[in-house]
Order: structure tokens, then sequence, then C-alpha cells
């Protein structure tokens, strides 16, 4: 059997990438593991409007989200947005991914449920790959093989592609029993509830909210994110707001942030979290792996169309991933400085600053989650309190 491209994943990301090169007439068959699509999720379900407006999937939507009040360690409460001005949606993550596959079929693209490689091998004329079926062994031959196979991405393994920068490690429930704003979430900072990073309450609809703590393992020190997550309920300052908390389901996840040096080689490849797309802002995966997939699809249509898919080939058409990997470190450069690194004493004093009516209006004015480093230059620029950091800053990003 053979089609000109298969990927190994049929994730959002995978899913993408199958409909933009099926609906250019490239033969492209995704191998899915599980039985069905978008099954176990670990995801808030986070999504931007530029990456819904991409695959227009706004049925998929279970809440639009305006604003978040952001939690300082001591209870500094720092309000971000409008209402009645959508800033993300948050989405069914199983109709959506089902929804982003179910393109890439309309378009032409074939899918196997229930499948994985076992062995891959490249030679001059194509990729030999060996699929485990529901339990058969099939032998396929294709041209390219790309991997969009998550973040243990069995493929960036086995082609031993590296490792992303970082490995981020997210928690969430699924809970009932919170009251409060439908359409603003909340995040909460310190070293006890997420040491590093932060922990979210997001509205997912129907009275339901999903609760999540993300956090760098370094930070950790010896705890797990599920006990940063008990902390976060049991914390003096918020134990009464989850008192009547009620868990429907929990899970846990990697998230890579830091796209890998050379995600590719002679006639492979790995995209999205498999290629360590997420940010290392916020953990958000799924914008950031379309935006990668649209940065490269005319370039490798014509690449696999002409049979130009060497590893000189390839780094042509990923040249795109230069850009991500060099935003990626300047946005880690200025969230180490402003949130992971400070401790609890200093991030109160920065969310003290935040929370001036001139610093939140310039916030709101030049706030953009896509491209978070021009509001921070301009913060540490224009909050006098910041322009000592400033200095740090111009260091950490000149080096990034
Ligand atoms: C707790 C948590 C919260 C998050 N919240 C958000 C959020 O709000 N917004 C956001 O944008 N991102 C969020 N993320 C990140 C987001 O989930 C990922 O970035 C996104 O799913 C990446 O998409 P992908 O298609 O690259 O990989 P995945 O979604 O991981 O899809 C990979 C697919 O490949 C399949 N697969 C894996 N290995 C194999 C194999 N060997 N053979 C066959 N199939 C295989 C998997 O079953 C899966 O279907 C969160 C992550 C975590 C852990």
């Amino acid at each position: 059997m053979y089609h000109q491209v298969v990927i190994i994943g049929a994730g959002p990301v995978g899913g993408r990438l199958a409909t933009e090169l099926a609906s250019r007439g490239i033969s492209t068959l995704m191998i899915e593991e599980h039985a069905e699509i978008g099954r176990p999720f670990q995801c808030a379900g986070l999504v931007n409007p530029p990456a819904m407006n991409m695959v227009n999937l706004h049925e998929t939507i279970l809440q639009d989200i305006d604003g978040a009040i952001i939690h300082s360690p001591s209870g500094i409460a720092v309000p971000v947005g409008q209402d009645g001005k959508t800033r993300t949606h948050v989405v069914c993550r199983k109709r959506f991914d089902q929804g982003v596959v179910a393109q890439a079929m309309s378009a032409g693209a074939h899918l196997w449920l229930l499948s994985k490689p076992i062995d891959a091998t490249v030679t001059q004329n194509g990729v030999n790959l060996k699929i485990q079926r529901e339990g058969e062994t099939v032998d396929i031959t294709c041209d390219l093989l790309v991997g969009a196979d998550g973040a243990h991405s069995w493929t960036r393994r086995h082609f031993r592609l590296g490792r992303p920068k970082e490995m981020m490690i997210g928690f969430q429930a699924d809970v009932s029993g919170l009251t409060g704003k439908s359409n603003w979430l909340e995040m909460y900072t310190g070293s006890e509830v997420a040491p590093g990073l932060f922990a979210w309450v997001i509205p997912s609809g129907n009275n339901t909210h999903r609760i999540g703590v993300w956090s760098r393992p370094q930070d950790l020190d010896g705890r797990s994110v599920e006990q940063c997550y008990d902390t976060l309920l049991s914390h003096p300052l918020w134990r009464e707001k989850f008192a009547d908390v009620k868990e429907i389901a929990r899970y846990c996840g990697p998230v890579p942030c830091g796209v890998i040096q050379k995600p590719f080689k002679d006639r492979v490849m790995v995209i999205g979290d498999a290629a360590g797309m997420a940010k290392p802002t916020t953990g958000g995966g799924i914008g950031p792996g379309f935006r990668q997939v649209e940065s490269i699809i005319e370039k490798l249509v014509k690449s696999i169309v002409s049979g130009r898919l060497s590893a000189s080939d390839l780094a042509t058409v990923c040249k795109p991933f230069k850009t991500f990997r060099k935003e990626q470190d300047r946005a880690r450069a200025l969230r180490d400085l402003l949130v992971s690194t400070p401790d609890d004493e200093t991030l109160d004093s920065h969310f003290e600053m935040f929370n001036r009516p001139e610093v939140l209006d310039l916030i709101n004015r030049e706030g953009d989650i896509e491209h978070p480093v021009p509001l921070g230059m301009t913060l540490l620029r224009k909050v006098p309190a910041f322009r000592k950091l400033a200095l740090k800053a111009g260091f950490k990003l000149l080096f990034a």
C-alpha cells in the first residue's frame, strides 16, 4: 500500500495538516492509535479566535471568554479584559478534534484508527512503514512521514530528532459546584499553588469549570502538580470559593515548549507538540500548531510533488520554524523574568504595579496573548518600577 504522505497522530495538528495536503491533491493517510478521535483529552480547551477562524468550528465552542482575573500569591487581583470583547473560546476538545479530522477526511484524507507504527526505515525511494492495525501488521510505503503524534512522539524518538527545550507538566480536573462570571477565567500564581507558572479556573459552560495547574519540573521541588491542585483548593485565601467543588474527571499531561533544533531528516518531519510548538507563556499548542502548518504548506506541497524531500529540502521548507523558536525563546525569557523566577514577595510587588489604572490600560490596549513580547517590553519601558528589570530583560532577549 502506498500514500504520498503518512501522518502519525490524528490530533488537531495532524488533522489540520492532512486537510491542507488532501485539499491540494496529495494522497494522505492518518494513523491514530486510539479507537476514537479526541480521546483521551488533556487540555483546558482554549482556542483563540485566529485559530478558530482557520477551521471555522464555532459549533464546538462551549463558552466565550472576555477576560482573566489574575491573582497574586497574596491575593491581589488584576483584571485583564473587557466584557463583550471575546479574547478566546473554550471548546469541547473531543468535538473540536473530531471536527478538524472530519475536515481532513472530507478533503480526501484517509484515517486508520486503532493503528500505530512499530517500525520505519527510510530508503532512497521512500519510507517503509510497519503499522500495527487492529492486531495485524500492515506494510505501507510513503514519500514523506510526518509525526504529529504529540508530546511523547514515537516518530521523534524513533528518528532521534532530539527533545523540546522544556517539558512542563499539566494537571486538570473537570468540576461542578463553582460559581462566578461565566465569561471570565481566573489564574492563580505563587510557589504554593503553581511554582513558576500558574493555575487556572476556566468556565466550560453548563455550570462546569476546568481547574488546572501547570509547572516546570525543576520548580516543583519533589511535589506533583496534583498536590499543587490540592493546595489551591484548600488554600486559606481560596478554600471558601472551592468548598462545593465536585470532580467529574481528572487528567495529567506534558506540555512541550521549545521547537526542537532539527525537526526533520530525509523524508521525515515532526509538527505540533511532537516538535515542541506549545507556548512557554500559556502552554497553548493548538493555535501555534495551526500556524506552523500554515507557514509551510505551500512549499511542502511543492517539495512532495517534485520529490525533493531530502533533509536539506525539508530544512528549506521548515525555515519558518526558526522564527517560531526565536519567538518562544524571547517569550520564555520575559516569562522567566516577570513570573517564573521571582519569589512570591517580588511577584506580589509586580502585581501591585500591574494593578495601577494606567498599567491596566496599557495591558488592555497592547496585550496580545499571541505576541506577549511587545507588551512585556512596553511594560518594562513605560512602568517606572519595572525599569530596573529592563536592562536585565535587554540582555536576556539579546541572548535568547
Ligand atoms: C493540562 C493541559 C492543558 C492544556 N490546555 C491547552 C489549551 O487550553 N489550549 C491549547 O491550545 N493547548 C492546550 N494544551 C496543549 C494542547 O493539548 C496540545 O498542544 C495540542 O493537543 C497539540 O496537538 P497535536 O495534534 O500536536 O498533539 P496531540 O493533541 O497530542 O495529538 C496527537 C495524536 O497522536 C496520537 N498518537 C500519539 N502517539 C501515537 C502513535 N505512536 N501512533 C498513532 N497515534 C499516536 C494521539 O492519540 C493523538 O490523537 C494543554 C495541555 C495540557 C497537558
